[in-house]
């Protein structure tokens, strides 16, 4: 199974030291999916707001009831895929 960079999300990870971490593309790619439709908010908070895990990101929109959604994860990148993995779930359904 191929593994993906826990920091930004490109194939390789720590079967792949070498690689060159470029956390932009496949974090702003979710951030723009999560903000595409009209009113649909991001926030990116501080590391280790409230102690582990140590990195969250909020949501508001549509697919949230307008309600503000916190996901967590070890990273930005791991907190940003589950909120994407939860959109894109409830935007299927819908
Ligand atoms: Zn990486």
């Amino acid at each position: 199974m191929s593994s993906l960079c826990d920091k930004c999300g490109m194939p390789g990870g720590k079967s792949r030291p070498q690689h060159e971490c470029r956390p932009g593309g496949a974090i702003w790619a979710m951030i723009e999916a999560l903000r595409a439709d009209e009113g649909n908010t991001v926030t990116i908070l501080c590391d280790n707001p409230e102690g582990t895990p140590n990195s969250a990101v909020e949501c508001c929109g549509d697919w949230t009831d307008w309600q503000q959604r916190r996901f967590t994860g070890d990273t930005v990148f791991r907190a940003l895929e589950a909120a994407h993995t939860s959109f894109t779930t409830i935007a299927r359904r819908g």
